[in-house]
């Protein structure tokens, strides 16, 4: 009798385009197992958490998971004493944390004859194989971008057919990892707005391709809009390959004869943006928590309670800001062009450190990931690689009045500006006194004063 295989699932939750599935499949039959394991990798943050739940609930009815908690290493060893697996097949990682669980999973399979499979499929490329004449990691993005257009990545592969070992063994449920919020459950509006899981994530790609790639150029940066394809919890949890995205869009750019040329590319340019994140945390794993450069490490941030709390909580007093942190408490995300706003008002305006944002993020997103989260705070601190520079200081009124004219943005989640006119709708302070809304704070700080002081600090340092 062949003897079970360990199919260990990661950030990986699909059949379809899985190359360490495929390969399990073909040596014997699958013991599925996912690990919950919160000693070697940062603990997921809530609303993390809540799509984790249903992804592996998703994922649990096409393939039924064993479900483990602990060290990786110590789950997957233990698992192969009760089963007598030979075998662990997986699907690399990349983030520190699960480059650490692959070394501590080697050191124990090694000396005792178990074989590992690592596979492919988490990024487009493996990071070793995207690099500048001279061998060593990219940290500008374009010419990045250049060798990944240069080098495609391998086809996709449909799903693969697999056996189950019988029996299986016994694991937790779902219910006992407790990973929904309960008292008070503020997730419950999340799932009017997401659906995790493979189907949910097939699904996204389809309608994007067929409605929205075409003016995806022209009107990513409109918040408003439903231009961009909210692919990025699906990626984050592999639900979806980044091989896949890039065959679809590449087949749905010819079936579309030029139409979809500019928005395609600029999509696809997006995915290698995520791509490059990955890639810069893989080579240099302190951009968790320390500034890309160098000069940035004396930086004089202030660690002022109150105002991180304002911030937080979408008092700023800046609608295009507070819209973005109520879009992000209530559905779990936010558009691009607002976190980049938000980012910038919280490490420019305010001076608090990029990784008390980068923590919120990591908390409420539910597309949370520790390469492109702190690659992008970083990139708005202007600390990080390839960084915006520090003195470009977004003006919240002016981006509303150029990316939000009419307001739809900002109204939709901040009702309480819901009979301000247009021209006030982005700094209602400027209406008078009496019309201005009561439910709604003044600015936290003037734009100009902050700005000032922002790059009287940056000078100094
Ligand atoms: C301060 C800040 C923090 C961020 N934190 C995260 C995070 O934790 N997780 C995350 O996935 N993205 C993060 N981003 C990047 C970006 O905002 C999101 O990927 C994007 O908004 C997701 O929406 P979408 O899927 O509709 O994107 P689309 O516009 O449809 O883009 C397609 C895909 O490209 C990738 N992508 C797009 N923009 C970026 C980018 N700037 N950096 C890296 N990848 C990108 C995503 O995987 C996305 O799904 C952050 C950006 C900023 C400014």
């Amino acid at each position: 009798m062949t003897e079970p295989v360990l199919l260990w699932f990661r950030r990986d939750l699909r059949l379809a385009d899985h190359p360490a599935l495929a390969a399990a499949a073909r040596a014997g039959p699958l013991i599925p197992v996912f690990i919950l394991d919160e000693e070697t990798l940062r603990p997921l943050g809530g609303a993390a958490r809540w799509w984790l739940h249903h992804a592996l609930a998703s994922l649990s009815r096409d393939l039924p998971l064993v479900l483990r908690r602990g060290r990786a290493a110590a789950v997957l060893q233990q698992l192969a004493a009760e089963t007598g697996a030979s075998a662990i097949y997986f699907s690399r990682g990349h983030e520190p944390g699960e480059v650490r669980q692959e070394q501590e999973v080697k050191a124990w399979a090694g000396g005792r004859g178990v074989g590992l499979h690592r596979h492919g499929g988490v990024l487009l490329h493996e990071p070793e194989t995207i690099t500048t004449g001279q061998g060593t990691p990219f940290k500008v993005f374009t010419p990045f971008s250049r060798a990944v257009k240069a080098a495609p990545p391998r086809p996709p592969k449909p799903k693969a057919a697999w056996t189950l070992a019988d029996p299986q063994p016994p694991g937790d449920t779902l219910a006992q990892w407790q990973l929904l919020p309960a008292r008070p459950n503020w997730a419950r509006g999340f799932a009017s707005h997401w659906q995790p899981g493979e189907a949910g994530a097939r699904q996204r790609l389809a309608d994007f391709l067929d409605e929205h790639v075409a003016a995806y150029a022209r009107d990513r940066d409109v918040p408003a809009r439903p231009a961009t394809s909210r692919l990025s919890p699906h990626l984050h949890w592999g639900e979806i390959s980044p091989a896949q995205i890039w065959s679809a869009t590449h087949a749905s750019m010819a079936a579309a004869g030029g139409l979809q040329d500019e928005g395609g590319g600029k999509f696809l340019s997006e995915l290698i943006w995520r791509e490059f994140c990955a890639h810069l945390l893989f080579h240099f794993p302190h951009l968790t928590d320390q500034p890309f450069r160098a000069e940035f490490a004396n930086f004089p941030w202030t660690d002022d309670h109150a105002a991180m709390r304002r911030w937080q909580r979408a008092e700023t007093g800046y609608p295009l800001v507070d819209a973005g942190l109520r879009e992000l408490w209530i559905t779990g995300t936010m558009h691009n062009r607002v976190r980049m706003i938000v980012a910038s008002f919280l490490v420019k305006h305010l001076m608090q450190h990029w990784r008390q944002g980068e923590a919120w993020f990591w908390d409420t997103l539910v597309d949370a990931d520790i390469a492109s989260n702190a690659a992008n705070w970083q990139w708005v601190a202007g600390s990080g690689a390839d960084a915006a520079p520090f003195f470009r200081i977004f003006n919240p009124v002016l981006q509303g009045e150029t990316f939000d004219p009419d307001g739809a943005y900002v109204r939709r989640w901040l009702p309480e500006l819901a009979s301000v006119a247009n021209k006030h709708v982005h700094a209602p302070w400027t209406l008078p006194e009496a019309a201005r809304p009561k439910h709604y704070p003044p600015p936290m700080v003037d734009h100009g004063a902050a700005r000032a002081r922002a790059l009287a600090t940056f000078k100094a340092l």
